[in-house]
């Protein structure tokens, strides 16, 4: 059975790097789509790691390529899902984890019709902007544009599978947890495990 993909979107300062990096200690096999970004680093981020880093010509390059599933401008800058950051994991039956803004969302949900969206809210926009300041990782400017794109964005929550509202982080982190362990025993996700403990008994698939 090949992985499933799990999009998490968000407006930026949501918490969407903080809660992928704790499901991926918490949860067994649990990869995570490394993006490509003409954005420079920021903080303690490394190349190969958080991102590729590569620059705008080489980002073009790979789009003439056709090495991207999906990409997007965002915030003046190229972000995007190579078809090599996620095809070896799930055709090794590893589950992925993708930090994508809305517009991937919709192109990985065409490419992958059994992806399960997740959206991440903030409880509010001025705990967004104060969680952006606090993070000091923006200049002003940045910090404005982020805001002005979170009040328009937001809306795009409502075609999401689900909703998590990262108020308290450790609450935030068990509702993804439940949802990434539901899906996994989903009936037709079990196929497998079915065939090899019950085939004896029961006609499956
Ligand atoms: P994103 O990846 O969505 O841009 P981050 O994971 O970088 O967001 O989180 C933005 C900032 O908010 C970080 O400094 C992070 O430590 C902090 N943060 C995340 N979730 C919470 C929370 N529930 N309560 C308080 N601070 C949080
Ligand atoms: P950041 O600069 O905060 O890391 O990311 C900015 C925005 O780009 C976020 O909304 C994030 O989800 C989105 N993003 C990151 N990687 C990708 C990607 O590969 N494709 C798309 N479409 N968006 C991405």
């Amino acid at each position: 059975m090949p992985g499933q993909l799990f999009v998490i979107s968000g407006p930026s300062g949501a918490g969407k790097s903080t809660i992928v990096s704790a499901l991926r200690e918490r949860i067994d096999r649990l990869g995570y789509s490394i993006s490509h970004t003409s954005r420079s680093p920021r903080g303690v981020e490394k190349n190969g790691t958080d991102y590729h880093f590569v620059d705008k010509e080489t980002f073009e390059d790979l789009i003439e390529a056709g090495d991207f599933v999906e990409w997007a401008e965002v915030y003046n800058d190229y972000y995007g899902t190579s078809f090599a950051a996620i095809n070896e994991q799930i055709a090794s039956g590893i589950d992925i984890l993708l930090d994508v803004d809305a517009q991937g969302a919709r192109n990985i949900k065409d490419h992958f019709e059994n992806s399960v969206l997740i959206y991440l809210l903030p409880p509010s926009l001025d705990v967004l902007e104060s969680r952006l300041k606090a993070r000091g990782t923006d200049t002003e400017s940045i910090l404005r544009m982020r805001m002005e794109k979170a009040a328009n964005e937001i809306k795009e929550c409502t075609w999401y599978d689900y909703i998590i509202i990262n108020d308290d982080l450790e609450k935030a982190i068990s509702e993804a947890e439940a949802i990434i362990v539901a899906e996994r025993c989903r009936a037709a996700r079990q196929e497998q495990t079915l065939k090899k403990l019950f085939a004896k008994y029961i006609s499956i698939g």
